[in-house]
């Protein structure tokens, strides 16, 4: 007999909660308890056929899903990965907006539905806003918060320091872990995207997952 422990327990109910927040703002929502399991519902969300692209996101590397779709052989993938140059980069971040599907997680979410991204570049959020066809969102239910608030004070108070100190950028939140509001031109918080409501065209889905995954 399966027992589920009660941290599995809780993970379940909230994601349950959170699924059931989206689908009022026509937003698909799926749960996960592991990883591979993520993995497997995010590829069978997909036509095999389908271009495909993503964001910079330590999650759908770190859980092994983009390896994953480099292994079905099935897709056509624009990996900015890959990528030779910076030049090489922005023509693969443009070849994004025309992709099938566009995948990121998100820095947080609210329990109501809220997902919080934000960004340096713009990239990531401006493909999760229009272009891809579709958007499926990873996302490890370390980075649920309570509300909307909650969730940008984790998004730019947790998950951007700890992402400054991975790029090694030169802001006052690499010294110290803190974020000061800065005005840096090297900030990775120049872009900062909710998405609250989709039209109800399932252009979004989130596959919650029950892991701490990325920041
Ligand atoms: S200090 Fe600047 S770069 Fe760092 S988290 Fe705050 S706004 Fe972002």
């Amino acid at each position: 007999m399966f027992f589920m422990t009660p941290i599995e327990k809780r993970n379940e109910l909230l994601a349950g909660k959170v699924i059931k927040s989206l689908h009022t703002r026509h937003i698909e929502g799926y749960y996960c308890a592991s990883s591979a399991d993520a993995i497997r519902q995010v590829l069978s969300l997909i036509p095999q056929g389908s271009s495909i692209s993503w964001g910079g996101s330590m999650t759908i590397r770190d859980m092994g899903l983009t390896d994953a779709l480099h292994k079905t052989g099935s897709y056509t993938l624009f990996d900015r990965d890959l990528a030779q140059s910076p030049e090489e980069a922005q023509a693969i971040y443009r070849q994004a907006f025309s992709a099938d599907f566009y995948i990121s997680s998100a820095n947080a979410m609210s329990e109501q539905g809220d997902i919080v991204n934000v960004d340096g570049n713009g990239n990531r959020v401006a493909a999760i806003a229009w272009g891809p066809k579709k958007v499926i969102f990873v996302v490890g239910i370390n980075k649920i918060a309570k509300d909307l608030d909650a969730a940008i004070k984790r998004a730019r108070g947790t998950a951007a320091p700890i992402n400054t100190v991975r790029l090694n950028r030169d802001t006052p939140c690499t010294l110290d872990g803190v974020c000061h509001d800065c005005h840096s031109a090297n900030s990775i918080c120049n872009q900062i995207h909710i998405v609250r409501n989709s039209y109800d065209n399932g252009r979004f889905c989130v596959v919650l997952v029950g892991e701490e995954l990325g920041y």
